[in-house]
């Protein structure tokens, strides 16, 4: 069986907080390969959106030359090249195969609202489910969701060790907005997109 990690999100812009936790979740998880599919449209988010188009280029570019992985790692296309509101389920129906375990990570926010996604049931069913915790979460509240996904679903929960580092695209659209400096967060390629399109002014 190949264990595939699949790592959604609406990469607006992709940093290192993103890259970070990636790893840990391939070392982690120790995955054969890892997809990272930026949404078209997000169900849960109203974002200041520069367009899917754009979140692919970035997105492209924060993963470029495999991003140092030593495994494979792609960005697909796949949720932007289908359109519309980009639901989880969806992804994973696509992405799953009778060779592949599938394998999905949520930041700490996202792991604590799955069951308001659409058909959790189905994405329990489909793959196993990573968290990993951001600076507002704690690890005993993220196992408790764990533990009730385990006894309502049967879901497969696992949550990281490592904890996510301390940064989200929220917070560099604010610094870019100010005019602030954020090369410890974001790639070089990533922010010559940004300079390039005067995103987030
Ligand atoms: P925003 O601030 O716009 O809400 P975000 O920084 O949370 O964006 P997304 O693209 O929405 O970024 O996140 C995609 C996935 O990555 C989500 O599961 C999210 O929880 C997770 N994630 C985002 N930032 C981090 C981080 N610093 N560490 C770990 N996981 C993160």
């Amino acid at each position: 069986m190949t264990r595939t990690g699949i790592f959604g999100g609406t990469f607006s812009p992709p940093h290192r907080g993103h890259i970070r936790a990636a790893a840990a979740f391939v070392s982690e998880m120790k995955l054969d390969r890892l997809l990272v599919i930026p949404a078209c449209i997000p169900p849960h988010k109203s974002i200041d959106d520069p367009g899917p188009d754009l979140r692919l280029e970035m997105t492209l570019a924060a993963f470029s030359d495999n991003a140092g992985f030593s495994i494979p790692v792609k960005v697909s296309d796949y949720e932007i090249r289908k359109s519309g509101v980009s639901y989880t389920v969806d992804t994973l129906e696509h992405f799953s195969d009778p060779d592949t375990e599938l394998f999905l990570l949520c930041g700490g926010d996202m792991f604590e609202s799955l069951e308001s996604w659409r058909e959790p049931e189905r994405i329990f069913s489909l793959a196993s489910v990573v968290g990993i915790m951001r600076e507002d979460g704690t690890e005993q509240e993220m196992r408790k969701y764990a533990e009730r996904y385990r006894k309502k679903y049967g879901a497969k929960c696992y949550v990281l060790g490592e904890r996510a580092l301390e940064v989200s695209s929220t917070l560099l659209r604010t610094m870019i907005k100010r005019g602030e400096n954020t090369e410890e967060y974001l790639s070089p390629e990533v922010r010559r997109i940004i300079e390039r399109e005067k995103l987030y002014r």
